[in-house]
């Protein structure tokens, strides 16, 4: 068993999430399929079997839980001993689509949000307190606590540990108006966890005081753009910390599933070719770099 590779995706029901886990399993890797939901997972799952790809498993996760995530790591502990790739998947769009400013532009609420959405509708998407506290709960929390969790067991790999977060371009530093943010984001001399914690919190208070816009975050899905930007200023963070693992993020490329309303214009496939490529590198393959889909890409 010890040639065996382990890896686990999280959010792994749909979309890119299901994708990765089908590839992975392709080039003949188990695979821990998660979801926060056990219907959905299992689903997953068996669909997967019948593709007769056996050596993929559910468990449940949700990141936003924290007795959820020590359970799978006790699962891992005790039946594998190890793991060798984590894929950082699970995501949440932090916005709600305001049905009436739909209604205003003429386009059916209904059919938009079962998917016949043509094109994102900026003035409709809408971040509250709430919604934003969901996204930085499960992109950039949710990353940290289950990555914390799992770091022991990827330090088992014999081939290293690989970790994969999935990140956006809409996090790209140049998109920040706020200059000092952005500066102490690329600066990885000086970065730290606590000094990106401490950022995440100054966009929860200017969000709470309705000072986004004086303060310089950005304005288009703020709390998305703030969520995946903290989250590659974290991956370079632990990039730095675990030389020994290839721990990267990537841009999947924009893609049709349900976080975008299916306004996307890749598909799944092409979407997970980028986190499958990087939980697949080889030792001594890069690490503490951001990714557009498989091309190295600037911060
Ligand atoms: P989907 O909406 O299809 O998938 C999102 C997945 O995340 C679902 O499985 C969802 O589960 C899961 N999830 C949400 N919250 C939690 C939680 N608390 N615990 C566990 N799972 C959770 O979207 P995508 O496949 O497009 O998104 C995958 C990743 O790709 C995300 O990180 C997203 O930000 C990123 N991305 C996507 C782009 C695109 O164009 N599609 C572009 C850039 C980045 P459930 O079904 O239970 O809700």
């Amino acid at each position: 068993h010890s040639t065996e590779r382990y890896a686990v995706v999280t959010g792994a029901n749909k979309g890119i999430g299901f994708e990765t886990v089908r590839q992975l399993a392709a080039s003949g890797v188990t695979v821990l399929l998660t979801a926060r939901n056990e219907k959905r997972g299992t689903e997953a799952v068996a669909s997967l079997h019948e593709l007769g790809l056996s050596k993929v498993l559910y468990h449940q996760l949700d990141v936003q839980d924290p007795q959820s995530i020590q359970a799978l790591a006790e699962y891992i502990q005790t039946q594998f001993g190890k793991l060798d790739i984590l894929v950082n998947n699970a995501g949440a769009s932090g916005v709600i689509v305001d049905e009436d400013g739909l209604r205003a532009l003429n386009i059916d609420p209904a059919s938009w949000l079962s998917g016949k959405a043509t094109n994102i509708v900026q003035e409709v998407m809408k971040t509250t307190y709430d919604t934003a506290i969901e996204c930085l709960s499960t992109n950039y929390y949710g990353v940290k606590n289950v990555t914390r969790a799992l770091l022991p067991l990827l330090q088992r790999s014999t081939s290293g540990g690989r970790i994969v977060n999935v990140s956006s371009l809409r996090a790209e530093l140049w998109r920040i108006p706020n200059e000092q943010i952005r500066k102490e984001l690329g600066n990885l001399e000086t970065l730290t966890e606590e000094k990106i914690d401490g950022f995440v919190e100054k966009f929860l208070h200017d969000l709470k005081n309705s000072e986004l816009e004086v303060n310089g975050w950005s304005k288009m899905l703020p709390a998305y753009s703030v969520s995946k930007a903290m989250l590659n200023a974290y991956t370079r963070v632990i990039a730095k910390k675990y030389p020994e693992m290839c721990i990267n993020c990537v841009h999947p490329g924009y893609v049709d599933t349900d976080i975008n309303w299916h306004t996307g214009t890749m598909t799944p496939e092409e979407g997970a070719q980028g986190s499958v490529m990087l939980a697949l590198l080889p030792e001594g393959g890069p690490s503490g770099c951001y990714f557009d889909r498989t091309q190295v890409a600037e911060f």
